[in-house]
């Protein structure tokens, strides 16, 4: 394994959360650069995706939260992303996932890059009714359950 700066020198193509990148995809309409994440991936060739923008769900757009369980568990049935509005939009947010896959299989990505605690893109912290937890982002559990490593933007931080 290594660590996750060993992952991105192995890696030929390598999948990132858009907004890690600088598009203004986030749910407020902006981004989330990380010049940390920009540095390490200099030189490789990257995916930017945004699996709610994928979704189709706009920007900007309501904030969403998990309930019921995280990531893996909305892909199981087993939980929901409603927004702060009250609108479901786990169908939204199962469709960003698969496209996000899509695209990791396309374009042969087997890593990716991932905005840490986002309901779709967080790789190890979410916040499941209402309250910081362990466990995946929709997408990001879509995308490790077909074995693309998964980085997060904190692991980046550090040099
Ligand atoms: Fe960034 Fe992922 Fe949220 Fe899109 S879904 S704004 S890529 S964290």
């Amino acid at each position: 394994m290594g660590t996750a700066r060993d992952q991105l020198a192995r890696a030929d193509v390598v999948l990132c959360s858009a907004c890690l990148f600088g598009f203004d995809c986030r749910y407020d309409a902006r981004d989330k650069r990380k010049p940390h994440v920009v540095e390490a991936l200099r030189g490789k060739p990257v995916v930017p995706v945004c699996p709610e923008m994928a979704g189709e769900l706009g920007v900007p757009r309501p904030p969403a939260d998990l309930f019921g369980g995280a990531g893996g568990a909305v892909l199981d049935g087993e939980a929901r992303v409603v927004t702060r509005e009250g609108r479901d939009v786990t169908g939204a947010f199962l469709a960003g996932a698969a496209l996000a896959l899509e695209a990791a299989r396309r374009y042969g990505a087997a890593v990716a890059v991932l905005k840490e605690g986002s309901p779709s893109c967080g790789s190890r912290r979410v916040v499941v009714d209402g309250a910081s937890t362990v466990g995946m982002g929709v997408a990001a559990a879509a995308l490790a359950r077909a074995g693309v490593a998964l980085i997060s933007d904190e692991d980046l931080e550090q040099p």
